[in-house]
This record gives structure tokens, sequence and C-alpha cells, in this order.
């Protein structure tokens, strides 16, 4: 039998051993303590521990550690850097099992700590029930269903008898939902591959690219004064409207989508980069003028936009100058400047779909007759500190990513078994493996 038909015929063979990791690290709440206005257990290091154990008994060699914000002061200003995060008992894991030294080695590398459940779950976020071909709890979308479908794929093949050439490395990592602080840890550690997959959910497509994502509060100010009285000029004591004045700013947003719509493509993309308008925030009462106006938004980057740290500050130029532009344009404006403040600035990268390890992918997703779709990630992950530092990497794994952070959250056991097959197979691929 082919050694990828063996490993194949494993996975089905072994559906509830997939299923059960999947299960038992679900169960394990690893819920990131940035969510700390929820008490939900964080166990980031119980998840880890259980995976090391597992990557162990495998017979990996792995490295545990919790990394220190102060040694990684020199990131300051760069993606995945918090001045003072703390990661008492939240580690990042690595675990390496070597080839035979004559093939490539491949990184698989998945974040293992969750978003808080929220309300209006029907099923125990935590209790990783299976249901008419469903898996729920939180995380099992983002991402623990892509860690389980990578350890069980390394599981396939060694079970298999199968023997590879190539290293396989896997990084499990702390921290990704408030920042990605642990992949930068891991990154600054010095762990490198030849080829990474991040598996994060992306429906089985492979993405070898993400967008970059901005968050910015535009701070309006205006004056106060009684709404159904005659005001007159500010320039006398009149009052301003600060709703009136954040009109202007949302019709001129409007104007820029149009502009981004057409200049702000990726071939790769469904949707245009776009300044999304999420919150408004003004007024105090019913009876007085808004003395202050916030509008937060959301806009999107692309990868060749990026400046020279590798992160969104031309696209924040762009954005503070129309800004400025339109303040210019209205006497109050211009002498009452608004403010953005920025709030995130998450990074991205790309490799081209011509790589030698996209062809890889898509060629075994063809083999083993799964349908091969290539595109872009619409939103960020963490992708960005592994292709800056060399390693091309690409986005696959179960679950939508609508479905990420979501009540009743679940991936289908489909996708997870079928992408743990597709994994496995990409593994032998790439890495090379002994005659048989
Ligand atoms: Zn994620």
């Amino acid at each position: 039998m082919k050694q990828i038909n063996k490993v194949t015929t494993w996975i089905d063979e072994n559906e509830t051993e997939v299923i059960g990791f999947l299960q038992d690290i679900i169960r394990i709440p690893s819920v990131n303590p940035w969510f700390e206005d929820e008490k939900y257990p964080m166990k980031e290091k119980e998840v880890q521990l259980f995976i090391e154990d597992y990557l162990k008994k495998m017979g990996f060699e792995t490295d545990l550690w919790e990394p220190v914000a102060d040694e990684l002061a020199q990131y300051e200003g760069r993606a995945g850097y918090y001045a003072g995060r703390d990661f008492t008992d939240r580690p990042n894991l690595y675990g390496e099992l070597k080839g035979n030294g004559s093939g490539k080695s491949i990184l698989l590398a998945g974040h293992i700590d969750v978003v808080k459940p929220g309300s209006e779950w029907t099923v125990d976020p935590f209790g990783g029930e299976l249901i008419d071909g469903k898996i729920y709890g939180r995380g099992t979308t983002d991402m623990k269903g892509g860690v389980a479908a990578m350890i069980m794929a390394v599981k396939a093949i060694l079970a298999s008898g199968v023997k590879l050439s190539g290293t396989i490395k896997v990084g499990t990592l702390a921290d990704e939902e408030a920042g990605g602080m642990g992949t930068l840890a891991f990154v600054d550690k010095g762990y490198r591959a030849d080829a990474c997959i991040m598996t994060e959910p992306s429906s089985l497509s492979v993405m070898p690219m993400c967008r970059g994502i901005l968050w910015g509060k535009l701070i309006i100010e205006g004056r106060s004064g009684h709404i159904e009285m005659p005001q007159g000029d500010w320039r006398t004591g009149g009052a301003v409207d600060a709703i009136e004045k954040a009109r202007l700013y949302l019709e001129h947003f409007r104007h820029l989508n149009k502009d981004w719509e057409v200049r702000k493509t990726h071939p790769l993309l469904p949707i245009p980069c776009q300044l999304h308008v999420a919150q408004i925030n003004a007024g105090e009462y019913p009876t007085a003028f808004a003395n202050q106006a916030e509008i937060v938004f959301n806009a999107q980057y692309l990868p060749s936009e990026r400046d020279e740290l590798l992160m969104g500050g031309n696209v924040k130029k762009e954005i503070e100058e129309l800004i400025n532009a339109v303040a210019k344009t209205d006497p109050w404006l211009k002498e009452n400047p608004p403010e953005v403040e920025w709030l995130i600035d998450a990074d991205c990268a790309e490799i081209s779909p011509d790589h030698e390890f996209v062809q890889v992918f898509s060629n075994t997703l063809e083999s083993i007759g799964e349908p091969v779709t290539v595109e872009g990630m619409s939103s960020h992950t963490d992708m960005g500190w592994f292709i800056n530092v060399g390693i091309p990497t690409v986005n696959f794994g179960p679950g939508e990513p609508r479905i990420a952070h979501q009540s009743d959250e679940y991936v289908t056991s489909d996708e997870l078994i079928r992408s743990t097959k597709a994994i496995a197979a990409t593994i032998l691929n790439w890495c090379g493996t002994e005659k048989e």
C-alpha cells in the first residue's frame, strides 16, 4: 500500500481517537487572561502540559517555557510586543522529532489560548460534545481543531510506521487572542523550519497570506449647549455639535472606501481593504449638543503597504492625512483638530502562491481528492513573524473562520478528519519518506 494511503487509512480507522484528542483539549479551558472580566478558568499551562506529554510519548524532544516580556523589549513598536505582559503559568511549547536528515523540515504551529465563551451557549462551552457530526466548544474552530489535526497527523504517520526524512517541529503558542506575543517569543528563541503550516481555521483552503488590521478611535471635540435655544456663532461662545462634525467624517470615509475599493484589492482576497466604522459614541443627554464624538473604526491593510517595521504605519499616515485635510475645510475643526488614537495594529504577511510549498500543498490536496482553493485570509493571523524570519508559511485548518468567537462554536468531524489527512499527506510530500 502507498504510504499516503496507509496514513489516511489509519486516520479513518482511528477517527474516534482524532476526535477524542480534540475533545480532551477543549475540556481544558485555556481562556486568555486578557478576558479577565469573566470568571473562566485560564489553563494555558494545563493544555500545554497535556500536549507536551502526548508529544513525548510519540518520541518528541520538547521545550516548555514561559516567555518574559522584559527580555523581548528590543521588539518595542513591532508586531506582538506588549510591555509588561505576564506569562506566569502561560508557557509556549516547542517539540521536535528528528527525521533521518535528508529531507526538508516542517513546522506545525497553532495557538492554544481561546477567547472567553460569552453568553447564549446552548451546550457546555468546555464540554467538547459531539452532536450530529459537530464537535462543540470554545476553541473548536479557533483553533484547537487545527491543533488537534496537526498533532493527530503526526500520530497517524508514526502509527502507520512511515519513516520521515525531514524533521517535524511543533509549536503550540500562548497569547494569540490578545496580541500574539507567544509567537514573537517563539521566533525570538530561534526556532525555524523550511516551511510552516499554521492551522488556523481556513475551511481547508490554503492561505498563503493574511491582512493587517488597524483599530483607530477618532475623537472629535464639540462644545455643549442647550439644544432648544438659539446658540449663535461658536466664535461668540455658541455651541458646536460634535455629531454634526462627526457626520463630515463619516461622509469622507465613504469616499475613501470608494477609492480603496479600486486601489486596495489583492488577487487572493474576496474583498478590498476598507475603513469600516464599528462604533459611534457621542453626546451626554437629550437637551445638550454633543460636546464630543468618538468614531471607532477598523481598517485593513495589505502586506505590500507595510512600513519599515513591517507594520501599518503607512496606512495610519494615510488615514491621519485625510482626517487633517478634512479638518482644514471647517473653521471649528481647523482650530480644534480631531485626534486619532491607534488601538491595535495587527500585522500581516504573504508568500507567493507560486511558492514551492504552496505548490506541494495544492498538489497533495488534489492527489487525495480534496478541492484545491488558494486564497487570502481577510483577517489577521500570527503568520507574520514566521514569514518575516524566513519561514514560508500558509494557514490551513478545519473550521470556518467566521464561526470563531461565536457562541455554540463548533467544528465538524468531517473537516477535522479531512484536514488531519491533508496535513499528514503534505508532511509526507514535503519532508520526504524512507523507501519501504
Ligand atoms: Zn485563532
